[in-house]
């Protein structure tokens, strides 16, 4: 497994649409297994493909945040939200790909969710809490929409302002 390097924002990747994943080869899941490994390292508890540059329909997450409790690692292609409830809830979000910047973000508060998983079989599971704001958030990426892309535009502005500094800083480096 390779820690993959996480694109920052402001990237032409990020705000791409995603293509659908065919098969599920090994090469898919070991490109869901690098993902998981680059999520725990960074760390997170969502990512999505085109974080990585790779502009394909798949997620990996794990939202158990408990000490002691057991991990769970979840890949999905080719996700897509069936159901959503007309409740809503707000988190405060994060992104790896905007570091260390923060915003609450309105959804709905349960989502079902149909996607393929890493032997092919299709899946559908409701989500509710902390899961069903990240799988929410990692969706989005897959159609080239951001966190930020919810915020008033002034807020988004200077968020987008900071990335860039901290890239020009990161590329000095
Ligand atoms: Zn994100």
């Amino acid at each position: 497994m390779t820690i993959r390097p996480i694109l920052i924002h402001p990237d032409p990747r990020l705000k791409k649409a995603a293509e659908p994943v065919g098969d599920i080869t090994d090469e898919m899941r070991a490109l869901a297994d690098d993902m998981l490994e680059t999520m725990y390292d960074a760390p997170g508890i969502g990512l999505a493909a085109p974080q990585i540059g790779v502009m394909l329909q798949l997620l990996v997450m794990d939202c158990v945040k408990e000490e002691g409790e057991a991990h769970r690692p979840m890949a999905m292609f080719n996700p897509e939200i069936i159901w959503a409830s007309d409740e809503m809830s707000t988190y405060e979000e994060g992104c790896l790909s905007i570091p260390d910047q923060y915003a609450e973000v309105d959804r709905p508060a349960e989502v079902d969710v149909r996607w393929t998983d890493v032997n092919g079989e299709v899946q559908e599971e409701r989500f509710k809490d902390l899961w069903a704001t990240c799988v929410q958030h990692e969706i989005d990426h897959l159609n080239g929409k951001l966190f930020i892309d919810y915020l008033k535009p002034l807020k988004r502005q200077m968020i987008t302002r900071k990335m860039q500094k901290l890239k020009r800083e990161r590329a000095r480096a």
